[in-house]
């Protein structure tokens, strides 16, 4: 196994993440096959009790793993599927230790980080980079492995130890970020302080979208240098890399582009929702547009703010009604929750296309029995426990005193039982899906029949029949809710079904994608 470690950077949000899968794009365009780690020196034990606000979104995968958002651009960039073990953390050393600690492991011995946390270290490495993950049998060829947060930082330091047991420490490599190319002999001034070849330096300098980065660094020879520095050249091929010149050029291009309201907790942060933005990106380019997201702040749609913040509330009511598509993301807690019903009723009420993911679904349900059954207190007992109409319920498998890794998570079974449906359509008709999940709360199965009766259907429910999944209104042109995140498996020539007939909703192409898909075109 040879490895690329990828680390550095004093401020986050620079890229080092978009670096590292890219040089993972770059060296698998070369025939090479390509995992990747991420380590985050926190304690938490995963990302799953970490605040959007704070890391961006809690990314989900096949495994239940909650974690790091980086997790997400590997698996998009690199059309891989990954286990939590590929996030590793000091939480989950640290218990790793303390386990084989308690079972007599060490016995006798004084355990300390050195040589006991970086041995876990190098082990934990070791094991995971040789899981394959592309599907194909055996280990990969090259691992990536990205270093988080801040270099220096005490958090860090076993893991600097640890990876400068197992690979060496001395840079071999420069990626240097600017906003415009840096110039040759910029360059040659920097390899002569840092004693880094001139060729070995890379210049990412920004560019109109991410699909460039692997072709700036293919563009640089940047796979050269690397498999040179891991004696990997005797078995690469020329990188090709058309797939990523078309999808960057395309986008590059498009000239009309497609309003969507993102209605959610988060709104300050754009990467508290990533995935979303990216599954909607990888819908437009398959319709040949650009997405133009409106970010709304669901409580300034609410009548308290009328009051409170006029200015906030008329704006976002303008913004929703210019809008071509709803989108209610998932979403944990009650803020936001009455401008997030608000925004529903009013795609339900004017078929303006509407995706409601997990919470979103569970708003759909709130506001569905409060105006249209009349239940005008129906609610979810997340935020309202003594509710008369629990119509979102907790989930009884689930664990009201922890909160780590308690809730549904990671990839389950939806069966699709209505083939006339439009979800059942865009998923090309299959028997079930397997998506990913992260809820704690369900739509009661109690209020399903009054709902139906009332005109919504659950189109899609769990292999026991009893869990709905997928709700649509099928007087509406496209309003569907699904209690998983279609989002976290889009990739960018392969777009979520729900993503693309959303869009498809908003750009008025709808009904003629379904129809020439019906007939085998
Ligand atoms: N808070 C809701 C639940 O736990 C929705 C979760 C989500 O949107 N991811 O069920």
């Amino acid at each position: 196994m040879k490895y690329v470690l990828v680390t550095g950077g004093v401020v986050s949000g620079l890229g080092k993440g978009v670096t590292a899968s890219s040089i993972g794009v770059v060296l698998k365009a070369c025939g090479l096959r390509v995992t990747s780690i991420k380590i985050d020196p926190y304690l938490n034990t995963d990302a799953g009790t970490m605040s959007p606000f704070e890391h961006g979104e809690v990314f989900v995968l096949d495994d239940g793993g909650e974690v790091d958002l980086d997790l997400g651009n590997y698996e998009r960039f690199l059309d891989v599927t990954l286990t939590k073990d590929n996030n590793i953390t000091t939480g989950k050393i640290y218990q790793s230790v303390l386990e084989k600690e308690r079972r007599g492991d060490y016995l006798g011995k004084t355990v300390q980080v050195v040589p006991h946390i970086t041995d876990a270290i190098k082990n934990w490495i070791e094991s995971v980079a040789v899981i394959p993950v592309d599907g194909k049998e055996g280990p990969a060829n090259v691992c990536v492995i990205e270093l988080g947060g801040t270099v220096g930082d005490i958090e860090s330091m076993p893991f600097i130890e640890a990876l400068g047991q197992l690979s060496g420490l001395t840079p071999h490599v420069w990626a240097c970020r600017s906003a415009q190319p840096l110039l040759e002999n910029t360059k040659e001034k920097l390899s002569r302080f840092c004693h880094v070849p001139a060729d070995n330096i890379l210049n990412i300098h920004d560019v109109p979208n991410i699909w460039h980065i692997p072709l700036l660094l293919r563009n640089q020879n940047a796979h050269h240098s690397i498999l040179k520095q891991l004696n990997l050249l005797s078995i690469a091929t020329p990188p090709a890399l058309e797939n990523w010149t078309r999808m960057a050029e395309t986008f590059d291009n498009f000239t009309s582009s497609v309003r969507i309201a993102m209605v959610g907790k988060y709104v300050g942060l754009t990467d508290s929702y990533l995935s979303v933005v990216k599954a909607l990106l990888h819908a437009c380019i398959a319709c040949c547009f650009k997405p133009s997201i409106d970010w709304i702040a669901a409580s300034d749609l609410e009548d308290d703010s009328a009051k409170l913040t006029p200015e906030a509330h008329a704006a976002a009511w303008k913004t929703l009604k210019s809008a071509e598509c709803v989108l209610v993301p998932g979403g944990f807690g009650d803020r936001g929750v009455r401008g997030m019903i608000l925004a529903a009723k009013y795609a339900r009420e004017n078929k303006v296309p509407y995706l409601g993911i997990c919470l979103g679904m569970q708003i759909s349900v709130i506001e569905f029995a409060r105006s249209v059954l009349g239940w005008e207190r129906a609610n979810s007992t997340e935020f309202d426990d003594k509710t008369p109409d629990p119509v979102v319920i907790f989930m009884p498998e689930g664990s009201r005193t922890h909160m780590g890794s308690t809730m549904r998570l990671g990839s389950r079974r939806t069966l699709l039982q209505t083939p006339d449906c439009i979800t059942s359509k865009l998923y090309e008709n299959p028997d079930y899906v397997d998506e990913r999940h992260r809820h704690r709360y369900e739509v009661n199965p109690e209020v399903i029949g009054n709902l139906e009766e009332a005109g919504l259907k659950f189109v899609g429910k769990d292999e026991t029949g009893k869990r709905m999944e997928v709700l649509e209104l099928p007087s509406h042109p496209f309003y569907v809710g699904v209690q998983f995140h279609p989002e976290f498996k889009s990739r960018p020539a392969r777009p979520s079904a729900l993503f693309l007939g959303l869009i498809l909703a908003a750009t008025g192409q709808l009904n003629a994608y379904l129809n020439r898909h019906q007939n085998g075109i």
